[in-house]
This record gives structure tokens, sequence and C-alpha cells, in this order.
């Protein structure tokens, strides 16, 4: 492949504490390997809140972009919506992260490949599972909503957590990983998906 950089990119993923205990890590690995990418960090651990907290403070516009995400969803389904201002509502649901994020171990991992970041974020599907598109994971194997959880006053339960963007993959992929966890090798398969020429598999 001639631009070799592509073939870099990474995207960190994080089984959520519901995803751990729905006994979806397997089903979810699958996915992610099944598409193309590589795995090339992977390790099971139980976050402290000061991690979960700085994970979700990674990207200044975060509360702007999330809230505002949050208010169009209430808004298309005609609802009342869930607070006056949607920067205050996300800084509201960016304190309850913490504690759904250490409720219980989960699985972090490093993704890597070509549109690495724009791919996982296809397979995972959108942010709330009630109208995430069916095929995606948080489509395929929860029902949580907006609704729901903002009327027990807690984090939405969609197990599974994928950078946004490749400044942000980078920044969280330090939160979780030494540099030395992520590993560099070849798989077999990427002759397949990258090379210029298939030249080699017939005999
Ligand atoms: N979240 C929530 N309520 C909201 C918006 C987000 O509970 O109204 C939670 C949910 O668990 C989500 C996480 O906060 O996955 C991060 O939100 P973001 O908008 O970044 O969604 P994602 O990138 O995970 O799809
Ligand atoms: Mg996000």
């Amino acid at each position: 492949m001639k631009n070799y950089d592509l073939k870099q990119e990474q995207t960190l993923v994080i089984v959520k504490p519901d995803g751990v205990q729905r006994d979806l890590v397997g089903e979810v690995i699958k996915r992610y390997e099944q598409c193309g990418l590589k795995l090339v960090g992977l390790k099971m651990v139980i976050p402290t809140k000061d991690m979960a907290l700085k994970h979700y403070s990674i990207d200044p516009e975060w509360a702007i972009k999330s809230g505002t995400k949050t208010f169009e969803s209430y808004k298309a389904k005609g609802l009342p919506l869930p607070g006056k201002d949607p920067v205050e509502f996300a800084e509201g649901i960016r304190r309850k992260l913490p504690d759904f994020m250490s409720s219980g171990p989960v699985v972090s991992m490093v993704w890597q490949g070509m549109g690495a970041v724009s791919i996982v974020r296809k397979i995972t599907g959108s942010t709330e599972p009630l109208t995430s598109l069916p095929g995606t994971i948080r489509g395929d194997y929860t029902i949580d909503s907006y609704t729901a959880a903002d009327t027990d006053s807690r984090a939405v339960r969609n197990i599974i957590h994928s950078s946004g963007s490749v400044d942000e993959a980078n920044k969280e992929i330090a939160i979780w990983f030494d540099k030395k966890e992520i590993l560099s090798y070849r798989l077999v398969s990427e002759e397949i998906i990258y090379d210029v020429n298939l030249d080699g598999i017939l005999e």
C-alpha cells in the first residue's frame, strides 16, 4: 500500500462495565477483528474514578458536542428537554460517568489500521442504543435510552467506548496504556488488505 501511514492509525476501545457483565467481550473483539483491524493492545482493568474523569475530560468541546447531541435526540422524539442548557446538562453526565466506569472491570483495547477511528465508530454505532442501527454493537446488544438513563439519573449503558477522532484517540491511549504495552507486529492478513499486488497467492 502506497500511503503506509494510513495503516498506522490507532483508536481506543473500552468494553465498559456493562459490556463485561453482559458477557460480550468475545463478541466485541470478534466484530473489530473480523473487519480487518489489528489488535495491538489489550488489558482488563478496574478503572479508578480519576482515570475515568481524565478520560472524559480530554476534549474541551465534549460538553458542547455531547449535550447538543442529546438535546437534538430529545427534540427529534418530541420529548421535553432534559434541562435548560446542553453544556450544563453534559457536565452533569460527566460527573456521573466515573461512577459507571469504575463500577467493575473493563477491557481496554487499541485497534490499528486504515481509518481505524471511523471504522470502529461505524461498527460501535451511535451513542443511544435505542436509536443505534441494527448491525452495530450498540444496536444489536443493548436497549438503553437517554430517557431511561436520565430518569434514573445515571449514565447511558451502551457497552462500548470508542475514540471520536485521531487526536482524541492518541490522548486516550496514553491514559490507558504505557507505550511498551502497544505491540508492533505484522499480520499475514494485512497483505491481502493493503498490498498493491496479490502476487504469491497462486502456486
Ligand atoms: N452519555 C450519557 N448521557 C448523555 C450523553 C452521553 O449518559 O446524554 C454517556 C454515554 O455513556 C456515552 C458517554 O457519556 O457513551 C460519552 O458521551 P459521548 O457523547 O462522547 O458519546 P460516545 O462517544 O460514547 O458515543
Ligand atoms: Mg465520545
